[in-house]
Parts: C-alpha cells; sequence; structure tokens
C-alpha cells in the first residue's frame, strides 16, 4: 500500500481510527471487534503501563481517581478558562491560575497532551495490528471551535504517540467528507450536527473554492448522550420499589455506576423497540432492581436536551445568516443521533424536505421528486463519520484516493417498472451521490406469486422507453390484491455503485442486486436521453394517463365479474345482460389500444366506466344485503 494516511477521531467520550483501503475508507476494529475506544486512560498505582480504552473504563468505579476521562475538554487550556462546572470530574486537576491545566495523580502530574498521546498510541496500535503493517502518519480531527492553543496541543499529543500528524482537520468537515459532500457545488451549505456522548455542535460550512470554510460554530461542551443518561438514572431511582434501596444507591458509587449503564442500555435500545425493561438483579445485597421504561418516556425525558440543541441551533444560523432554505444538507454525526426523535427534530429544526424515519433499511412511503427544504443525511453509524471523513482526507492527501473524482450526481433518473409497464423514479436525475431512496409496493392483482423487480434508467414515463440496468423476482405466498408487500431500496455509493435491495415485508427475506455502471453514463446519452424526453413529453403523459386510467379499468372488470359470480343466479337476467354489455363496452375501448404507443381513448374508457359502475349499483346492493343477511343468520 502507498504510505496510508490514518484518520483518527480522538473523541471526548470515545475514539475511532480509520484508513482508505483499496479505495474504501473504513473503520478499524480492535482485537475484540470494537471499532470505538474509550476514550479513558487508567493509571495503576503501581507504575505499570497505563490501561486505555474498555478496560481503562471498567477501572472507572474502582478508582476514579487514577481514571482519566474527557481528557478532551482540558487539552490546551489553563485553570482560569474552566467555569465552575468543567471541574467537576473525579480525578483531580491542579489549579494554578494561568498555567496549563494538569492532571494530578498522587505525587506525579501529567499533561492532557500526554493523556491523549496514551489514546492515540492505542489507536496507532488498533490500526497496525489491523493492516499487519507500521502507520506513522495521520489525519486528527478537533472541534471547529477549538482554537490555536488547542489544535497546538492535540498536535503534540499525536507527536508523542509517534505520529506524524499530517493534518488537524475540523470534525464537521470531517463528517461532511465521510457523506461525499466535498463534491457539493460552489457555495453549498451544510449543516454538521454532532451529539456525542458528552458534547454537541452545530457547524455551519460553505463550499468555498473546493474546501468547506466555517460560517458559524456552536455547542456546548457539557452536554451529550450522558445528560441523557443522568435523567434516566433519576427515573429510574424514582421507581425503586423500597427507599431502603433508593437511599443505597445514591450513597453507593458501585450501585449508581451498574444503574448508569443499565440506563444507557435501555436508551439504546429504544432507538430499535418502543418498549425495555431495566433489570439489575442483586443492586445492593438481596435487593433486585426492576423497571419497565417505553420509547414515550424516554421521549419526554430528552425534550430539555433536545431543545437546548435547538437553541444552540438557531443561533448558529442567525450567526451565519442563513435561513434553512439556504442550507443545501443537514448532516447528523454523534452517537446520540441514532436517536429516532432527534432525527426527526433536527429535520423539523432545519425544516428538512426529504426526512422519513428509517425503519430498518427500508424507507416507507414515496421518493422524493421536489426538494424544497435541505436534505438530511442520516448515516447508518453517526459515530463513525468523523474518523471516515478524516480517513478520506488522509486518502486525498496521500494520493490513494484521486480516482474517486468520477461524476458527483446521478446523470438519470433511476426507478422501477411498475405494474403496466411505467416507470417509477426512485432516484430523480441530478441527486448528489451517496444517495438513498425507497418505496413500498404492493401487489396490483390477487393471488399475484411473485413481483418482477426491474431496475430501469432514463427519463421517459415507459419502462419500454428507458434502459433496463437489470431484473429481479421477489417470491411471496398467494394473498388478496394489496397484502404482499415489498421495501425496495435503491442506495448509491460514493463511487457511483448501485445496490438495489426488496425486502418482503411479511417474512423479512430480502434479495439484492448490484449495478456498477449506473452513473457511469456517457454524456451524449445522456444529451440523447433528455433530450427524447423533453421532445416525446407530451405523448409520454398521454401514455402515461392511459395506462393508468387501463389499470383502473381491469380492476373494475375484474370486480364486477367477481360480483356476478357470487350473485350467482339470484340476480335478474335483463339486469345481467345489460351489465355484461356495459363490460363489452369497456372492453372494446381497452382492444382499442394502439399497442405500440399504448395510447387509447381515454375520455371513452372513463365514460364507459362510469355507465358500467352505474349499471352495477344495484349488483352491488344485492351482494352488501346478501353479506349482510348472512351476518344476521
Ligand atoms: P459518541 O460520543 O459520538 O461516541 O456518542 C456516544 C453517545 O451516543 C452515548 O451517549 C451513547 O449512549 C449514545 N448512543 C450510541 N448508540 C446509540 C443508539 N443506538 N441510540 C441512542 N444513543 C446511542
Amino acid at each position: 500500500m502507498n504510505n496510508p494516511i490514518l484518520g483518527i477521531d480522538l473523541g471526548t467520550t470515545h475514539s475511532s481510527v480509520a484508513i482508505v483501503d483499496a479505495g474504501f475508507p473504513l473503520v478499524l476494529a480492535d482485537q475484540e471487534g470494537h471499532r470505538l475506544t474509550p476514550s479513558v486512560v487508567h493509571y495503576p498505582t503501581t507504575g505499570e503501563t497505563p490501561l486505555v480504552g474498555r478496560k481503562a473504563q471498567r477501572m472507572r468505579v474502582q478508582a476514579p481517581s487514577r481514571t482519566i476521562y474527557d481528557i478532551k475538554r482540558f487539552m490546551g487550556r489553563s485553570a482560569s478558562d474552566l467555569s465552575d462546572r468543567e471541574w467537576e470530574v473525579d480525578y483531580e486537576l491542579s489549579r494554578t491560575m494561568g498555567e496549563p491545566l494538569k492532571v494530578l495523580l498522587g505525587d506525579r502530574t501529567l499533561r492532557p497532551e500526554e493523556v491523549s498521546a496514551t489514546i492515540l498510541a492505542q489507536l496507532k496500535r488498533i490500526a497496525e495490528q489491523s493492516m499487519e503493517c507500521s502507520l506513522e502518519r495521520a489525519v486528527i480531527t478537533v472541534p471547529a471551535y477549538f482554537n490555536d492553543s488547542q489544535r497546538q496541543a492535540t498536535l503534540e499529543a499525536g507527536r508523542m504517540a509517534g505520529l506524524t500528524v499530517e493534518r488537524i482537520l475540523n470534525e464537521p468537515t470531517a463528517a461532511a467528507l465521510s457523506y461525499g459532500l466535498n463534491r457539493l457545488k460552489e457555495n453549498a451549505k451544510v449543516a454538521v450536527y454532532d451529539l456525542g456522548g458528552g458534547t454537541f455542535d452545530i457547524t455551519i460550512l460553505e463550499m468555498f473554492e473546493g474546501v468547506f470554510r466555517v460560517l458559524a460554530t456552536h455547542g456546548n461542551t457539557q452536554l451529550g448522550g450522558r445528560d441523557l443518561d443522568q435523567r434516566i438514572v433519576d427515573y429510574c431511582i424514582q421507581q425503586c420499589a423500597s427507599s431502603a434501596l433508593r437511599e443505597a444507591i445514591k450513597s453507593h458509587p458501585e450501585c449508581m455506576a451498574k444503574i448508569r449503564a443499565a440506563a444507557e442500555e435501555a436508551k439504546i435500545t429504544l432507538s430499535q423497540q418502543t418498549e425495555a425493561t431495566i433489570e439489575i438483579p442483586f443492586l445492593y445485597q438481596e435487593e433486585h432492581f426492576s423497571c419497565h421504561f417505553d420509547r414515550d418516556t424516554l421521549e419526554r425525558l430528552s425534550q430539555p436536551l433536545i431543545e437546548k440543541t435547538r437553541a444552540h441551533c438557531l443561533r448558529a444560523m442567525h450567526d451565519a445568516k442563513l435561513e434553512s432554505q439556504d442550507l443545501d444538507q443537514v448532516i447528523l454525526v454523534g452517537g446520540q443521533t441514532r436517536m429516532p426523535l432527534i432525527k426527526q427534530k433536527v429535520a423539523e429544526f432545519f425544516a428538512c424536505s426529504d426526512f422519513e424515519e428509517n425503519r430498518g433499511d427500508i424507507r416507507i412511503g414515496q421518493s422524493f421528486h421536489e426538494q424544497e427544504g435541505p436534505a438530511l443525511h442520516t448515516g447508518e453509524h453517526p459515530d463513525e463519520a468523523i474518523a471516515l471523513g478524516a480517513a478520506i482526507q488522509g486518502g486525498i492527501l496521500s494520493g490513494t484516493l484521486n480516482h474517486l473524482t468520477l461524476l458527483d450526481v446521478t446523470p438519470l433518473s433511476l426507478g422501477l417498472e411498475t405494474f403496466g409497464g411505467l416507470m417509477n423514479v426512485l432516484i430523480p436525475r441530478n441527486s448528489t451521490i451517496p444517495t438513498k431512496a425507497g418505496e413500498v409496493f404492493t401487489t396490483a392483482v390477487a393471488n399475484q406469486r411473485e413481483m418482477l423487480i426491474h431496475v430501469l434508467q432514463g427519463e421517459r414515463e415507459r419502462a419500454a422507453d428507458n434502459w433496463s440496468l437489470g431484473r429481479f423476482v421477489v417470491p411471496f405466498e398467494s394473498a388478496p390484491r394489496g397484502v404482499a408487500r415489498v421495501g425496495v431500496q435503491f442506495a448509491i455509493d460514493a463511487n457511483g455503485i448501485l445496490k438495489v435491495l426488496a425486502r418482503n415485508l411479511k417474512d423479512g427475506t430480502e434479495q439484492t442486486l448490484e449495478i456498477q455502471s449506473a452513473i457511469d453514463v456517457e454524456d451524449q446519452q445522456v444529451s440523447q436521453m433528455v433530450e427524447s424526453s423533453v421532445e416525446n413529453a407530451l405523448d409520454d403523459m398521454e401514455s402515461r394517463r392511459w395506462i393508468e386510467q387501463k389499470l383502473k379499468a381491469q380492476q373494475l372488470l375484474q370486480a364486477v365479474d367477481c360480483s356476478l359470480e357470487a350473485c350467482g343466479t339470484s340476480v335478474d337476467g335483463n339486469m345481467v345482460e345489460f351489465i355484461e354489455l356495459k363490460v363489452r363496452e369497456v372492453k372494446q375501448t381497452l382492444a382499442r389500444e394502439n399497442p405500440e404507443t399504448q395510447k387509447g381513448d381515454i375520455a371513452r374508457l372513463k365514460a364507459s366506466m362510469k355507465e358500467l359502475d352505474e349499471a352495477t349499483q344495484a349488483l352491488a346492493a344485492m351482494l352488501l344485503d346478501e353479506v349482510a343477511s348472512k351476518l344476521l343468520e
């Protein structure tokens, strides 16, 4: 590999390391498979090698004064900079005013850079073990609001860890890179909403001469998922069955730590489920703790936290002199943004046009063709976005990612053939990649046993006039019309590869299709397709209207057929004859369709359908009576 550069997210609560490997940015896992390392270092009294990450985290209750967390908040700062609340940590800090802050460990002092260097050295080790080579170069991220001395301290920590720091990168810029937004147009504006475990930042970026510049940044270094955990802990304590247990929890740090861990776990569970049980056997001596917790309660407890972030968003937008509609994209970063309510609220704050709740991988509802507000990006792993972005910056610096400067938008629309041979667009032309869209489809006729997923590209209304990119069939069990449901998702990654995923929503079975060339289309072919769609716009629209009307007519014919069969001989012969006459008229109008242009006489079809509908009114009433009398029997 060509001298790769690591991307490091040195976070307040968690850190992670990523690399561009064979053209793909990926977050590296430690030997136990964890991709996030708690930013915690424990210094044993015996002077042995410090413990880092999970092992150190476990020591927080046992040896709080020698277990250092949140060190990022003290980087490059002096005692006089700190607010009263910022002193509230479980370990000791030197309080000599005007001097850089230090951690006091018995008779030893540590500079925050040294603690951070230990975390960075651990991340370097994780990367080297995973890649099986030695790695020295790195891009390290810092919050956009970090001043020069905080940046210098980060640089120094990198050097102490044996790294050559190629660049100190703003976290929101890294996040934007990870979503492929470096290929946005000039002056495009992006809001990065970053809610982690201990801190909140909102940053407004503008693309200027090919790089992002910060227009405004706001935040709170004391606001994050941890505050929410605390509220859940308070709620749990209120729910305690006995006042003795309540008091025991308050006075025993180990009990408190157990409750805190269980509260966080329940919070995470409720991002996927609507109910959770918090259960801690033998929390204190023989006493167990058990409490039911649901998403509504969690959301109620989250309101104050969300409102605080909203106030910061308003300030940042005000400082940047922007309104929501001036933004092009909103990105969510930080583990706490996995919470569904946060996604929903951020979409509301910024009046995002295309937010829909992600249920599994499939978005329920329509794809978004018109875009008024900014697009909301919610990645699968919002807590990994910064490290990935840093790795991408590293890839650009080391030259391993040059080939990635492909087209940045979809040159033509991508969609599916729907019943009747029409094109249903999921990703419209000119959508910035990477992008995702999905829709749920259902069966158009009864007892349909399969659904054809035919992937199309182009701008024409009829499937046959577009290009076919691939097809596959989703089977399902026989069911009445409209019962079987298939969710289809299109996802185009930064390399222009289209992944089509179809999931049978009843049994969860999935099928996927990967199309390599969804973006790679010759300019000439693109212009031909666009020109032909403009030239044929009126004709195409007429075909679409005819096909849609034809489908309705076919459904009506089927319903009439079933009704006649159900009422059998009890219907008056004249009535049957009259209905059959009207059925023939509808069928004749359908038969006059021009098969090549797929057009017919829409007005006549509508009129004959209306007549058939009227002719069957009495039949429908009879059917209803029959059902009612059966019910009364
Ligand atoms: P970060 O600092 O970005 O690593 O974010 C850590 C915070 O995200 C912690 O407060 C976690 O409890 C929270 N978090 C992680 N995963 C989830 C999830 N699935 N749902 C809600 N919160 C989460």
